[in-house]
């Protein structure tokens, strides 16, 4: 396979060298090289048990009033939904944020990217995929034409968790947060309306799936989401430690592109 300038640079935004040819050393009969040949150069993250790793600080643990979700969450407009999402005390997550992590981006975006849980950067920021996964994540939505910053709905995403408060420690979050989280997800998939979902890692992909399978079989292919077409995807955290599947990560942005094409 022949990589055009442009998937050459598409691939370059990912952090994705491509091994090409000097001119003249292939013979016309010669195999061409295993395509995409590249390398990382993706900077590993350091875990937070690493020595070199910043201390993860916790948010102190508070003792709130756990209470029922608002109702109506269904039927709710953006800022009721984001006065019920600031204020929910439906799960234990609730004792342990700084803040909730509501979601970003262009309320009428044609993309929506579903990533899991925020991380102690997000649950600091208030915002979904921030720091080095968030930087990555910007790199791939530029590699194919997309970004966070505001712009036009055809090209600015919108951005939000499947759960809304941080998990203690990055820890997984438990089905019991997942599913009274959910509505909220729904909700925000309701109100933008968008014609393709990205769904980022394992847990959100299997929560908004109801799948236990992993993602090495669940990606490849179309599935759907309240109606809407789904893609799924590594999330970026993962790729920066799991350098080979950056390649995998490319084909499922291009399914991607190609079923929001075919929607549009
Ligand atoms: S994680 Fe979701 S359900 Fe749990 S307290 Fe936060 S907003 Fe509410």
């Amino acid at each position: 396979m022949a990589w055009s300038e442009r998937q050459q640079a598409m691939l370059a935004e990912m952090g994705l060298r491509v091994w090409l040819p000097r001119p003249g050393s292939l013979r016309a009969d010669d195999d061409p090289p295993m395509p995409p040949a590249a390398r990382e150069e993706g900077e590993a993250a350091a875990s937070p048990t690493s020595p070199t790793s910043p201390a993860v600080a916790e948010a102190p643990t508070r003792t709130m009033t756990r209470g029922a979700r608002a109702t109506g969450v269904d039927t709710m407009d953006w800022p009721a939904l984001r006065e019920a999402v600031v204020g929910c005390t439906a799960c234990k997550l609730c004792e342990g944020r700084r803040q909730t992590v509501f979601g970003v981006g262009n309320e009428h975006a044609h993309w929506m990217v579903v990533g899991e849980a925020p991380g102690e950067q997000e649950d600091r920021q208030g915002e979904p995929f921030v720091g080095k996964s968030g930087q990555l994540l910007d790199s791939m939505l530029r590699a194919i034409g997309l970004t966070r910053a505001p712009d036009a709905a055809t090209r600015q995403v919108y951005i939000a968790n499947t759960i809304k408060c941080r998990p203690p420690g990055n820890r997984n979050p438990e089905p019991d947060e997942l599913a009274q989280c959910e509505p909220f997800l729904i909700r925000q998939v309701a109100l933008v309306r968008p014609k393709i979902i990205l769904a980022m890692g394992r847990f959100a992909v299997q929560s908004l799936l109801r799948s236990s399978e992993p993602i090495g079989r669940l990606r490849g292919r179309v599935h759907q989401y309240q109606g809407v077409p789904l893609i799924v995807t590594y999330h970026p955290a993962y790729l920066l430690r799991n350098l080979d599947d950056k390649a995998k990560a490319w084909d499922d942005l291009c399914l991607a592109l190609q079923t929001a094409q075919a929607v549009a």
